[in-house]
């Protein structure tokens, strides 16, 4: 088991027992600088700290001392999707087109699949995910219902051709995830195993020692609440997180839902009036020229959907127009679950043209060219007295009212972002945003993949059904990038001590020239060894300086200094990547000491 201790016998009286990792052995290799490309923090601090090396466009080497840290978070993924019983196998990386020809994934999935041919024209592709092929085994090896239920993982390479590789290890194109697959004979056995997974994650994520939020997240056509995301939380995370401090409520900005207002529309009280507003093309700028609360100005988004017919042509376009309130943000996922608006698009300038008789920038519900369907948020269909472009450029119309200056909308609905300050969904209180990066998912799938590929078991009274799936990922490579967006400082990383490439770093100073130093230090490197603490001396004989800074930034949280100073007081001093400053330890029980201080 990971942390568990080998005995601490006499080992550490042999002296010569020739060292497993001393620096002089290993592979350390930092940087001053960080390349000119590197513009995060966790991806110049992995570059510095000589953790990867890069060798094309989001395509990296793991250095030695990078992929102790990637092997420990793989140990931890692996020992703990054991423990929930899942069942380790590991599927091809490139993998025939025919599998992914059947789900209609060859075609659908767009440049991020990466597709091969080998010397004889036939397709591959390098595996973005696997569930082509997971499903290929299942409906071949599960025949009955007690086979089930079945969970088969992999932690293994992953390509996908991103269109922006950036941030190093946190949007890579090749890189190593962890994906899980459960079968089950039903929905409630497919949900009951979801809910066995997103407590292993739990486990998981707890042991990693970062701060982290599971989010609901959206699941698409499959309706339930059975995804979520695993969100490491970090200011610079890619991802807007909403949730409620005074509950458990949490979802991601796709899925967070806002309630309807509570007050009703209140009366009218202004008179219809064009407004000149030269050169205010946007809500804000109308709302400070005009001296109103931007809450009061309301934004046209127009979109477009294409009828098509057999033969792929489109055949009739209709165009949609979305009121907004101007402080608040369209949701595409929530608009695309709208009656009509699946596949949506942005209409384009001669459309808008066509249907506005202006530019963008001016456009507005009154008085339209052509008709076209209005979907109003919640919000905009409360609103009185408001204020929207004049479908004429340089002008505005404000007081504007509903019913009484134009038709109620075809239709209202939540189709925007949260803002902080919303009412919970839960009614605990109002919403707060945060910023987090995606490292894990948990995922109910039903019978997506199982239907496409014909993939059926015989049910206890001997009739094939369907196998019912969820699929699970962790980047197991994003998460040492997250780990260090979450922690760091000026001088260096700051790993948790479950995913350190080492946990204890000893420093011997002046090793070359005083023997009690080097006899002590490689004494009490065999004895933390034979402790099971995951130690590295360094063995280098770099000045102090040099050494200490080597170690902050490659951020090993556990220091000890061996000086003839303290050798002589019987002292070691000890610091903790995060302490300002050092702690002197009695020489005689500092295995016991640190082993305290190890994190569980
Ligand atoms: P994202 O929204 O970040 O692109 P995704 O939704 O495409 O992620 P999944 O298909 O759910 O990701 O993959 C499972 C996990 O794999 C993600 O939670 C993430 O941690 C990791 N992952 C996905 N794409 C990349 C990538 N390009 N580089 C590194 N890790 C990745
Ligand atoms: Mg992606």
């Amino acid at each position: 088991m990971h942390g568990a201790l080998r005995p601490a016998s006499g080992l550490a009286r042999i002296a010569e027992t020739p060292p497993v990792m001393k620096a002089s052995q290993f592979f350390i290799s930092t940087l001053k600088e960080a390349p000119a490309d590197a513009e995060v923090v966790s991806h110049k601090l992995m570059m510095r700290a000589g953790l990867v090396k890069k060798l094309g466009a989001g395509i990296y080497t793991y250095m030695p001392m990078g992929l102790r840290v990637i092997r420990k978070v793989e140990a931890i993924v692996r020992e703990e999707m054991n423990r929930a019983g899942a069942v380790e196998l590991s599927m091809p990386v490139i993998q025939p087109a025919e599998l992914w020809q059947e789900t209609g994934r060859f075609e659908k999935m767009g440049p991020e699949l990466l597709r091969i041919k080998d010397r004889h024209e036939r397709d591959y592709v390098v595996q973005p995910t696997s569930e082509e092929v997971v499903t290929d085994i299942a409906r071949q090896e599960i025949r009955s219902y007690k086979q089930l239920p079945k969970n088969f993982y992999q932690i293994q390479t992953k390509f996908r051709d991103e269109r922006r590789p950036r941030f190093g290890l946190m949007r890579g194109r090749e890189f190593t995830m962890k994906d899980a697959y459960s079968f089950d004979r039903d929905q409630d056995s497919a949900k009951a195993s979801y809910q066995v997974m997103a407590q292993a994650y739990r486990k998981i994520f707890d042991r990693f020692g970062l701060t982290y939020r599971a989010v609901a997240a959206d699941s698409g056509a499959i309706g339930g609440d059975l995804s979520e995301e695993f969100q490491v939380i970090a200011a610079t995370g890619e991802d807007a997180i909403v949730y409620c401090p005074g509950s458990d409520y949490a979802a991601n900005m796709e899925k967070a839902q806002a309630l309807e207002p509570q007050a009703p529309r209140a009366a009218a009280a202004q008179a219809l009036t064009k407004t000149p507003t030269p050169g205010k093309s946007t809500c804000a700028d109308v709302a400070e020229l005009l001296a109103v609360p931007l809450q009061t100005t309301v934004k046209s988004l127009v979109l477009a959907t294409d009828t098509r017919n057999e033969a792929g042509e489109v055949v009739k376009t209709q165009v949609w127009l979305l009121l907004l309130r101007g402080d608040h943000d369209m949701n595409e996922v929530k608009v695309g679950k709208l009656p009509g608006l699946a596949d949506f698009r942005f209409a384009t300038v001669p459309e808008i043209e066509e249907h506005f008789g202006s530019k963008p920038g001016y456009l507005g519900p009154i008085g339209l060219k052509k008709p076209l369907k209005i979907v109003a948020d919640r919000d905009v269909a409360v609103m009185a007295d408001w204020i929207c472009g004049a479908n004429e450029a340089d002008f505005h119309i404000t007081g504007v009212n509903w019913a009484r200056d134009l038709p109620e909308p075809d239709l209202v609905a939540d189709i925007r972002n949260v803002v902080a300050g919303d009412a919970s969904p839960d009614g605990q209180g109002v919403l707060a945003i945060e910023r987090g990066i995606e490292v894990g998912h948990v995922f109910y799938l039903g019978t997506k993949y199982s239907q496409a590929m014909g993939a059926t078991f015989l049910d206890v009274n001997g009739k094939p059904q369907f196998l019912e799936m969820g699929c699970y990922g962790i980047g197991i490579t994003r998460l040492p990038a997250a780990a260090i967006e979450q922690n760091h400082d000026e001088r260096g990383i700051i790993w948790p001590d479950a995913i350190a490439p080492f946990t204890l770093v000893l420093c011997p100073i002046g090793m070359d020239r005083s023997e009690e130093v080097k006899a002590a230090a490689h004494a009490l490197y065999q004895e933390f060894l034979a402790a099971g603490v995951d130690v590295l001396l360094d063995d280098r004989g770099e000045r102090p300086g040099a050494m200490f800074a080597d170690w902050e930034l490659i951020g090993v949280p556990h220091r000890l200094v061996i000086s003839d100073r303290g050798l002589k007081e019987g002292q070691l001093e000890y610091q903790h990547r995060r302490d300002t400053e050092a702690t002197k330890l009695a020489v005689a029980d500092v295995v016991a000491s640190i082993r305290g201080r190890l994190a569980a």
